[in-house]
């Protein structure tokens, strides 16, 4: 099991205190081709977003914080009575990240911050056996927020290689194969590409041959 250590978190949308847990070790095996890690004792993604129990505001710690932009607040509310919580109600880990990925964009978050929410929903919804569609869902909108990312410049050059190459592979798991290819083939134009990742885009790219 994952190792956790009590925090009292506040809710920034109806300031409601509760008692949550952090995350303080788990252990990697390899990870997937989409960059999912194998997890050797268990699932940590779905306790890295807290849960108010009140409202049901999903985010990280960091997201639990006084918020000062009062409109912020009324827009995250008015989207969580969508929700139509149910006080103290569970949610697996794909549902967190799907629920954070929309607060975030209500929030006003960067899209490389939602396109990361999508992105680990498709891990938890695969983890935990939903049906396809569901992580297709959340994989084309991972893509959609990493494209917006990438126009807005918001990934640093450093970044751009593995970003291109993801997305690729997103791609390519979506069937959608002129893009994938599109994607991979941008590693041959950026500088400073790792050697693994060049092997990763040869192996995933060959898989659109068969
Ligand atoms: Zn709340």
């Amino acid at each position: 099991m994952p190792e956790f250590t009590p925090r009292k978190l506040d809710c920034p949308v109806c300031r409601h205190g509760f008692e949550s847990r952090l995350v303080t070790g788990f252990r990697i095996g390899e990870k997937e081709a989409d960059f999912c890690p194998r997890y050797l004792d268990g699932n940590p993604l779905p306790e890295f977003l807290h849960v108010c129990p009140q409202c049901g505001f999903v985010g990280f710690e960091a997201d639990f914080k006084a918020w000062d932009d009062a409109g912020r607040v009324e827009r995250v509310r008015t989207l969580l009575n969508g929700f139509h919580w149910q006080q103290g109600q569970a949610l697996l880990g794909a549902e967190r990240f799907r629920r954070a990925a929309l607060i975030g964009i209500y929030a006003g978050k960067r899209s490389a911050e939602v396109a990361d929410l999508y992105l680990q929903a498709t891990w938890c919804s695969r983890m935990e056996g939903e049906p396809d569609e569901e992580q297709k869902n959340a994989r084309r909108k991972a893509v959609k927020y990493f494209e917006l990312a990438l126009a807005a410049e918001e990934f640093s050059t450093d970044d751009l290689p593995v970003v291109h190459y993801l997305v690729g592979e997103l791609c390519r798991r979506l069937g959608e194969v002129k893009k994938a290819l599109k994607y991979f083939a941008r590693l041959d134009e950026l500088d400073h590409v790792e050697p693994w990742l060049l092997e990763w885009r040869d192996r995933q790219k060959a898989l659109l041959k068969e």
